[in-house]
């Protein structure tokens, strides 16, 4: 999975795709709040009034989708994105089986989930032979 993942996302430019950052919900941590209101030059509390929504707990989600810094299928904080964005789709990880589902159910959206999981069939010879 891993070598297949390293692969297949050389080929691919996220900068010219953005269907996560269209399509998924982001947690972002009270400290990624700090620091990219500081970025944009807002105040903590005028970042996340504008951004995000709070659920009581230690993590808070952007408040729209598509994401807010989306423009044009780029992320305009590339560089301060959160550790969600960077992470995405999550497939240079160990323990894939425990991710399964959650990696699945992104198949249609992610062009990377999409070759990996394609190329994986054909390694491990998914498909029936014909008889
Ligand atoms: S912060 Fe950037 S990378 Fe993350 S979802 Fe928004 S646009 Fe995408
Ligand atoms: S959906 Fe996949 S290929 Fe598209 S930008 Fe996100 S991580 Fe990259």
């Amino acid at each position: 999975m891993q070598k297949l993942n390293r692969e297949i996302e050389a080929q691919i430019d996220c900068t010219k795709c953005g269907a996560c950052c269209h399509q998924l919900m982001v947690n972002i941590t009270e400290e990624e709040s700090v620091e990219t209101a500081e970025y944009l030059g807002l105040s903590t509390s005028d970042f996340k009034e504008k951004y995000v929504e709070s659920g009581g707990g230690k993590l808070m989600i952007m408040n729209t989708i598509p994401c807010h810094f989306l423009k044009d299928c780029s992320c305009t904080i590339y560089e301060k994105r959160f550790t969600e964005c960077r992470a995405f789709p999550n497939l240079d990880q160990p323990n894939f089986n425990s991710r399964l589902f959650a990696t699945l159910i992104h198949y249609g959206m992610c062009p990377i989930i999409y070759n990996v999981v394609e190329q994986l069939k054909i390694a491990t010879r998914f498909f029936k032979e014909e008889i």
